[in-house]
């Protein structure tokens, strides 16, 4: 009988495996044709579910519930006590994506107990799913403090619940805190660590004169009165000037104290800075373009067999997770299309 293992696996890559990519790679999962393999690749070893790094970075005795392990997530059904195995045909890949070409993609490690002998994988489509980049305490690959060499273990469930602890440490020994963005993340952050810490000054900055202007006036008069019975001073209509953050040492306490302008000349000071905005993940090295805030994957990539599905694709106000979801099943449905043609014109043109 013939070893299968010899035979060579056509392969859809998913760069990136949060919210948007495992939803792909779970659907792709569960009806990968004969002769394919599904290559997951992320930097994380475990799924990080972002919505509540925040709040555990204010209460970190939580954080490790932010991390959930991909393999649970691969695993079939199981009797009580057993652990369904993994199809041999998903590959979960913790590396990070270095580099983007049409048909293969650089990670930062090789797998050679899978048979990926380099660090170079090709494909013959793939997903692209590598989000946004956020500011601390979401970005747990990012500066914790403003001192980069804190940073260690990035990417596993003990280095992310270590992240969040040293966060919350600054934040505690911080008199005062100014939280930069009065979108969701903001208005959390601020209330939560007003909440937490009743005798710290809290300051909440955000450009626009509504919070979360997308909803209903009743929602940004509902907040603000919030906002107040928690102390929190609110300050709207006005934008911070991102080259005017100084640092200096309170020679009393040793603590730092940073000091920040707003366009209109205001000046904030505060022991410690909280930015709640985003920016998409541009970081690496790929044949792709950035435009405004967006991040566009050029035709030349994306007429390659790659499909974006993320954050990435959108701009930073409208990150949602349901976006990511809708994309994965267009996605899939072209992939599938793609693939259909492709066998299609194979077989009417024969062997
Ligand atoms: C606090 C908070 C609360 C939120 N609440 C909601 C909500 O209630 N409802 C909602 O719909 N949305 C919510 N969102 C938005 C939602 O989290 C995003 O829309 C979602 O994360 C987008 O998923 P994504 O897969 O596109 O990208 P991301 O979640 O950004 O994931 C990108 C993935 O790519 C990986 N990656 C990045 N770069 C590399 C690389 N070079 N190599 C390998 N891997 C890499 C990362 O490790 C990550 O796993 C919230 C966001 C935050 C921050």
């Amino acid at each position: 009988m013939q070893d299968r293992s010899d035979i060579p696996m056509k392969t859809v890559a998913v760069l990136g495996a949060s919210y948007g990519g495992i939803r792909a790679a779970k659907i792709l999962a569960q009806e990968l044709p004969k002769g394919w393999r599904l290559a997951v690749i992320d930097r994380n070893t475990h799924f990080n579910h972002l919505y509540v790094l925040p709040r555990y970075a204010i209460l970190p005795q939580h954080a490790h519930k932010a991390f959930i392990p991909y393999t649970k997530i691969f695993r079939g059904p199981s009797a009580p006590g057993e652990e369904a195995p993994i199809s041999r045909r998903i590959l979960l890949l913790q590396a990070q994506v270095t580099s983007i070409a049409s048909n293969s993609v650089t990670l930062s490690r090789s797998f050679p107990e899978l048979g990926i002998d380099t660090p170079v994988l090709n494909f013959d489509y793939a997903i692209y799913a590598l989000g946004s980049y956020l500011p601390a305490p979401i970005n747990l690959w990012g500066p914790c403090t403003n001192n980069e060499d804190e940073l260690t273990d990035c990417g596993t469930k003990g280095g992310g619940i270590e992240w969040l602890r040293k966060y919350h440490a600054v934040i505690e020994q911080a008199p005062s805190v100014l939280v930069v963005g009065g979108g969701a993340l903001g208005i959390q952050y601020a209330t939560d660590i007003a909440e937490v810490f009743p005798n710290k000054s809290v300051t909440l900055l955000h450009s626009r004169k509504q919070l979360l202007p997308r909803f209903d006036h009743a929602m940004h008069e509902e907040i603000l009165s919030t906002l107040d019975s928690l102390n929190v001073k609110t300050i709207l209509g006005d934008r911070l000037d991102l080259t005017s953050l100084q640092k200096r040492v309170d020679p009393k306490s040793g603590l730092p104290v940073y000091t920040v302008r707003t366009q209109s000349g205001q000046e904030l000071s505060a022991g410690a800075v909280v930015t709640a905005m985003h920016w998409p993940n541009a970081e690496h090295d790929h044949d792709a373009s950035t435009s405004t805030q967006q991040y566009r994957i050029r035709r030349s990539v994306e007429g390659h067999d790659t499909r974006q599905t993320d954050d990435a694709s959108r701009g930073p106000e409208s990150s949602v997770r349901g976006y990511a979801h809708s994309r994965c099943h267009v996605s899939r449905t072209r992939l599938k299309r793609r693939r259909r043609g492709r066998e299609g014109r194979r077989r009417r043109r024969g062997p």
